[in-house]
This record gives structure tokens, sequence and C-alpha cells, in this order.
């Protein structure tokens, strides 16, 4: 490969199974000047799996304040740098936050190298909504602060996306089950591309008994999904419908109304027939 130009390049790595390392990512980490990684020994093992011998500098939470203005540095004088994490995507609930901000403001090269993240992973599996998600990674290690959080998205009718470790994982999910309630539907997505992935999903009651069923189950790394709140998609929905109903049922019959509507906000036309009827007798007993 030609020598690769100057600036800084964030590299996603695999999440367990390395063999799912983009064949642009082991060109990249081969050619660039230098790898900052989260833990140098643990990233040397894939860089050594590749035969990768690039230079590895630790780069995490605490020595990132000295290390960014060296690194800005490198890069003013010409220099390819490669940013990694211990797994998956760096940024992603992994430093390199205040080493991107730093590029940007000098206006140097930034060049994403895509690939695995166990948020994206759990999510193609997960069999919840995927067209709108919300990702919440970590929640506060204190159960008062996770309460607090958890309430807060008691309302949030999106795909709930958590990252967790294995000794919160059940405390987490007690909690959760206290605030949106045993039935709600949730994935489990467990070592994503290792050896003892585990994908299940059911309820909150159901997956929280499985885990409780084998200390053993409890192990291992996360991702949780948690089918957002229904009740209040399907509230918003009504209310959006009734809204534009309302306005168009002011010049034109149910009919055209419904099929203006229908075409405004693709919902089904029985449903929204239904609401007109409804919305129109509500108003002939208005007037009456
Ligand atoms: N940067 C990573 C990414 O893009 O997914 C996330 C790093 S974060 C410090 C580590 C957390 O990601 C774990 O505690 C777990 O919740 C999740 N995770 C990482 N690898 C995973 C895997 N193979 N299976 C399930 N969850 C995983």
């Amino acid at each position: 490969m030609p020598m690769i130009s100057a600036g800084l390049y964030v590299v996603a790595t695999p999440i367990g199974n390395l063999e799912d390392l983009s064949l642009r990512a082991v060109n990249i980490l081969q050619n660039v000047n230098l790898v900052l990684a989260e833990d140098s020994r643990h990233s040397r093992k894939l860089l050594k799996h590749y035969g990768i011998h690039t230079p590895v500098l630790a780069y995490h939470d605490h020595n990132e304040r000295q290390l960014v203005p060296e690194v800005i540095e490198r890069i003013r004088t010409g220099k390819s740098v490669a940013l990694i994490s211990d797994a998956g995507t760096p940024l992603i609930s992994d430093p390199g936050y205040k080493l991107v901000t730093a590029v940007h403001a000098e206006g140097f090269c930034i060049i994403p190298v895509p690939g695995p993240s166990a948020l994206i992973c759990a999510l193609s599996v997960a069999g919840l909504p995927t067209d709108r998600f919300v990702f919440e990674g970590f929640l506060p290690g204190k159960q008062h602060a996770r309460q607090q959080r958890l309430s807060e998205l008691e309302v949030e009718s999106r795909t709930l996306v958590f990252y967790e470790v294995p000794h919160r994982i059940c405390s987490c999910m007690e909690d959760m089950l206290d605030c949106f309630g045993a039935d709600r539907i949730a994935t489990l997505a467990k070592e994503l591309t290792k050896k003892f992935e585990t994908i299940r999903r059911g309820t909150l009651g159901d997956l929280l008994n499985w885990l409780q069923g084998d200390p053993l189950r409890q192990k291992g790394e996360f991702v949780l999904l948690v089918q957002g709140n229904s009740k209040v998609a399907a509230n918003a929905g009504i209310s959006e419908a009734t809204r534009v109903l309302d306005i168009l049922l002011q010049t034109l019959s149910v009919k055209d109304a419904v099929n203006i509507a229908a075409g405004i906000l693709r919902y089904n036309k029985n449903s929204l027939y239904q609401l007109a009827l409804e919305l129109t007798g509500k108003k002939n007993k208005v007037s009456d």
C-alpha cells in the first residue's frame, strides 16, 4: 500500500472474533506511523494476528489530556495516526472524544474506518424495531441514579439499547422490571461473535429468570435491548391523526378527509375512518 496521508484514522476492530477486521482496517493499521490503543497489551494480540508491526502507544482516559497535544503535533508534521479501542468502534462508550475534537479544531484530516460495534451487531439480530432507536450506553452504577434514568426512559417509544457489565446485569434488569414492567419485550445479546454467543428474546421477566437460573449465564459481555413503550407510540399516532383529521373535517366529507389523511400519515384507512366517525360524532354532539 502506498504511504497514507497525514491525519487521524478512527479504526473499528473486532468485538470478539478476530476475523471481523476489515481489509481496509488491516491496510491502515499496517501503514500508519503510530497506533493509539486503549490497552496496548490487548491490542498487540490483534496486531500480531495480522502480522502488523506498527508502533503502539497506550491512549486512555487517564493520559489523553497529556497525549492529545503530542498526537496533534505528530499530525502537524505529516504523520498518520490510527486510534483503536479494546473492541469495536472507538468513542462508542470508549475513549477518543477529546482527541477527535482536537483534530477537528486544528482542521486536520479525520478518517473513519468503519467496522464492528456491539450496539449495531446486537440491533441487527434483536428482533426489535430498528428504524428508530436510542443508545443509552452504560446505565449509572449507583442504584438511585440508575432508577432515575430508567424512569426518564419509561415513556420512550424508540428501541432502547444498553451496554452492561456482568456484575450489574441482574440488578440492572431488576430495576428495569420495576420501571418498565415484567412484560416489556427485550433481547439479551451476550458474548457476540464469541464462542458462547447467546441471543435471547422474551419479556424482561423471562430474561431475568433465565439469567438468575445459572450464575454462569451472568458472565461475559452484554448488550440489552428493550422495546420502546408501545402505548406511548400508539397515543402519539392517535393524537397526530386526530390533529390532521380535525383540520380536514372542517371543510371535507369524512371519505375525502380519510383519503387525504391516509396519504399524509401513511396510516391504515380503516382505523382513520373509525377515528373520523368518532370525531364527527363528537362534533355533532357539541353542536346539538
Ligand atoms: N466500543 C465498543 C463498541 O463499539 O461496541 C464498546 C466498548 S464498551 C467499553 C464495552 C461494552 O460493550 C461491554 O461492556 C458490552 O456491554 C459491550 N460489548 C462489547 N463487546 C461485546 C460482545 N462481544 N458481546 C456483547 N456485548 C459486547
